[in-house]
């Protein structure tokens, strides 16, 4: 996900829209056993702005794994917006992240929004019953007669 800086003010332009789609590493993800179901899209634009750069737009990430409740498959979607500066200033600022020689990686960014996006559980639908604590059986499907 790397953004050629130098070729855009070359074309005089000060602004320019990108998009990607990009398979990012399974390990990502803190739920146990998932994985993503499609490669990761970001969308958005990046503004030149002296020494500094604008990036701002949309990253949208699907993930499948097993229900928190009744560990049947579930999926996760999440849309998630940012808008970070980067800087090629020496100087480190912890607002900012840095680009060096023209070129602007959004990788880091989009892996650091994607673990901090990600959630402690997923459930099958919202209102998953679960498994009984008794007998195990899968409420969703039968009833069990543990309650009884
Ligand atoms: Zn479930
Ligand atoms: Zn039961």
């Amino acid at each position: 996900m790397v953004i050629d800086v130098k070729k855009l003010k070359f074309s005089g332009k000060e602004e320019c829209s990108f998009h990607f789609e990009e398979k990012f590493d399974d390990g990502l993800i803190t739920l146990p056993d998932a994985k993503f179901l499609t490669p990761v899209s970001v969308t958005g634009t990046l503004t030149l702005g002296g020494n500094e750069v604008y990036a701002e737009g949309e990253i949208e990430y699907s993930v499948e794994g097993a229900c928190s409740r009744c560990a049947e498959s579930a999926v996760f979607q999440k849309v998630i917006t940012f808008d970070e500066v980067y800087s090629d200033s020496e100087e480190a600022d912890p607002d900012k992240y840095s680009f060096a020689k023209g070129l602007v990686d959004l990788s880091e960014m989009v892996k650091e929004k994607i673990v901090l996006s990600m959630p402690f559980a997923i459930f099958c639908k919202d209102d998953c019953k679960g498994l009984c604590p008794v007998c195990g059986a899968n409420l969703n499907i039968t009833k069990c007669k543990c309650k009884e």
